[in-house]
C-alpha cells in the first residue's frame, strides 16, 4: 500500500467521512486532522445516523458540559441536597482505572452508553488522562476539572457503597425495581469482580429505574458494549447507530482517541524513521500473561510457528546459507511491541544469520522495552499508547491472546489479527493461532443472566452478532 506521507489530503478524508467534527482549531491536537496520513481508511463508513448523533451529542456536551449555567445548577442542586431547582441535564462519570488498553476500551463503552441514554460524559483525568488524548469535542472540555466539588466522593466508591447500584438492588431484595427510588447519585461497579446484583446493570428493566438518577459514577475494567447489543431497549438505537455491527470500537475510538501532541511527536518520528518506507508492514505484539521474567522459548516458537504457517513471514533457508540466491526487491518491516527486548532481538537474528527463501529483506523494530507494567507513570503510558497505534497502523496483525493492549490496536486500525492462543503450562498451543471474527473487542467478564425468565443463559449463543470470543471461551464478541 502507497501511503506517500507528502500527498495532499483531502479536506473531507481528514473528518473521516464526517465522523469528526470540523469545528476543532488545528494547532492544539496535531494528530486529530492528521492522522489520516497514517491510519488506514476506515473499514467501513459510519452511517449518517452515527454522524448525526454525534453532532448531537456535541451540541449536548457544549450545553451541560464543565462551567456551562446548566453544570453550575446541577452541582448546586447536588450540594442543597436535592432542594434547588435542578437543570435538564444528565451524566455519567467514568473513573479512571486499570492499565491502558482496558481505559481506552472503557471509555468507549461509558462513551455508548452515554450516546444510548442521552448523558454527558465526563471522564476523570486519573494521573495520566489529559497528557495521553486530546479532547474529543469541540469548545468544552470531557474532563472532570480539579474543583470537582465531590471528587474524593466519588473516587471513593465500591461495591459495599450505600449509593452502588448492586448494593441497593441487594437491599431492596429484588422485589420489584419499579418500587425502588434511586439516590441521586449512583455508583455502578461494572469491574471484572462484579456480582450478580451489579450485573442487573445490562437489564433492561434495571435501565429504565437508572434514568431517574441524573448522576451515574461507573468504575469498570470491561469493554461491555456487546452485552448492550443483546438490551432490548437499545436494539433499535444500536441498529441504526452501526448498520455494520463488528465496527463500534473501530468508529467511536477513530472518533474518541486523538493522542496529544507529544505523544503524536512519538508516534510520527517513529513511523518515519522505521516504517514509512516498507513494502508491507507486519505488527507482532508480545504479552506474555505468566509469571517470570522472559523472554520464554515457547512463546518465541509459538510466534516463529504462525506466521511461517500462515505465511505473515518468510521461510529462512538454514542449510544451503547461499547469498543473494533469489533477488527480491520486497521488504517487510516487523514492528514488535512487548515488555521483553528478548523476543525481537531472537527473531532478528534468525533472519540475520540465514537467507530468506523468497528474497525479501524482513527488518525487525521495537520501540520500548519497560520490562514491566507501570500504569502510574505517564511516560510509560505515552509509549503504550503510541505503540499501539503504531500497531494499528501496520497491514497484517498479530496479537496476543486475553490482551486489551492488542484489541485497541485492532480495533483503530480496523484489522482482524491473527490472534496467539493462550499458552498453558508453558508450551505453544497447536495450532499455534487463528484469525479473529472481526475487530471487535472482547467483553471478558460477561453477564449470563436472562433477565426476563430470571435465570441463567449463555449470552454467547442468543443472537448472530454477539458470540464466544476466539482467545477467551467464556467472554462476548461483537462479529
Ligand atoms: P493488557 O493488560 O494487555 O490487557 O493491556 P493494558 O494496556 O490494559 O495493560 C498493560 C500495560 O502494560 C500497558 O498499558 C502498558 O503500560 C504495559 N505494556 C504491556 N505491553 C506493552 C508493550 O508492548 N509496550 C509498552 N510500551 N507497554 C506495554
Amino acid at each position: 500500500k502507497d501511503r506517500d506521507l507528502h500527498t495532499a489530503i483531502q479536506p473531507e478524508d481528514k473528518l473521516l467521512s464526517g465522523l469528526l467534527s470540523a469545528k476543532h482549531g488545528v494547532g492544539s491536537c496535531l494528530s486529530r486532522y492528521n492522522s489520516v496520513s497514517y491510519q488506514h481508511k476506515l473499514a467501513f463508513e459510519p452511517s449518517s445516523y452515527l454522524i448525526a448523533k454525534l453532532r448531537r451529542y456535541e451540541d449536548l456536551h457544549k450545553h451541560c458540559g464543565v462551567y456551562t449555567e446548566s453544570y453550575n445548577k446541577t452541582l448546586e442542586w447536588l450540594r442543597s441536597n436535592g432542594s434547588s431547582s435542578s437543570s435538564d441535564c444528565r451524566y455519567l462519570i467514568w473513573i479512571s482505572f486499570s492499565g491502558l488498553g482496558n481505559r481506552i476500551l472503557t471509555l468507549a463503552s461509558a462513551f455508548l452508553y452515554s450516546l444510548l441514554t442521552n448523558r454527558v460524559l465526563l471522564v476523570d483525568p486519573g494521573t495520566d488522562m489529559t497528557d495521553l488524548f486530546c479532547e474529543p469535542f469541540p469548545d468544552v472540555s470531557w474532563f472532570l476539572p480539579q474543583d470537582f466539588p465531590f471528587k474524593e466522593e466519588f473516587s471513593n466508591f465500591n461495591q459495599t457503597s450505600p449509593d452502588c447500584y448492586g448494593k441497593i438492588m441487594k437491599n431492596s431484595m429484588r422485589t420489584d425495581s419499579s418500587g425502588v427510588i434511586l439516590p441521586s447519585v449512583v455508583y455502578l461497579h461494572l469491574v471484572h469482580d462484579y456480582d450478580d446484583d451489579d450485573k442487573l446493570f445490562f437489564c433492561d428493566q434495571d435501565q429504565a429505574l437508572l434514568q431517574q438518577s441524573p448522576w451515574l459514577v461507573m468504575k469498570t475494567d470491561n469493554y461491555f458494549v456487546p452485552s448492550l447489543f443483546l438490551m432490548s431497549s437499545f436494539e433499535k438505537e444500536l441498529n441504526d447507530l452501526f448498520p455494520n455491527k463488528d465496527t463500534v470500537f473501530h468508529l467511536l475510538g477513530r472518533y474518541l482517541f486523538h493522542p496529544t501532541n507529544s505523544v503524536w511527536g512519538l508516534i510520527t518520528r517513529y513511523y518515519q524513521a522505521y516504517l514509512a518506507r516498507a513494502s508491507e508492514r507486519i505488527g507482532i505484539q508480545i504479552r506474555v500473561f505468566d509469571t517470570g521474567t522472559g523472554p520464554f522459548q515457547h512463546i518465541l516458537d509459538q510466534v516463529l510457528t504462525c506466521t511461517l504457517k500462515e505465511n505473515l513471514l518468510p521461510q529462512t533457508d538454514r542449510q544451503t546459507n547461499i547469498i543473494g540466491s533469489v533477488s527480491n526487491p520486497k521488504s517487510k518491516t516487523v514492528l514488535i511491541t512487548s515488555l521483553s527486548a528478548g523476543y525481537m532481538e531472537k527473531l532478528r537474528d534468525i533472519y540475520w544469520e540465514n537467507p530468506t527463501v523468497t528474497g525479501e529483506r524482513i527488518s525487525f523494530y521495537q520501540p520500548s522495552h519497560e520490562e514491566h507494567q507501570q500504569t502510574e507513570k505517564s511516560i510509560h503510558n505515552q509509549k503504550a499508547l503510541a505503540e499501539m497505534y503504531l500497531l494499528s497502523t501496520t497491514d497484517v496483525l498479530v496479537t496476543s491472546s486475553w490482551s486489551t493492549f492488542g484489541y485497541v490496536a485492532q480495533g483503530l486500525g480496523g484489522l482482524k489479527p491473527w490472534i496467539l492462543y493462550k499458552p498453558e503450562n508453558r508450551t505453544a498451543p497447536d495450532p499455534p493461532c487463528g484469525q479473529a471474527m472481526s475487530m471487535e473487542p472482547c467483553f471478558h467478564a460477561p453477564p449470563f443472566y436472562d433477565c426476563k425468565a430470571k435465570k441463567g443463559v449463555d449470552t454467547g449463543k442468543l443472537v448472530p452478532h454477539v458470540k464466544h470470543c476466539e482467545d477467551m471461551p467464556w467472554g462476548i464478541k461483537l462479529v
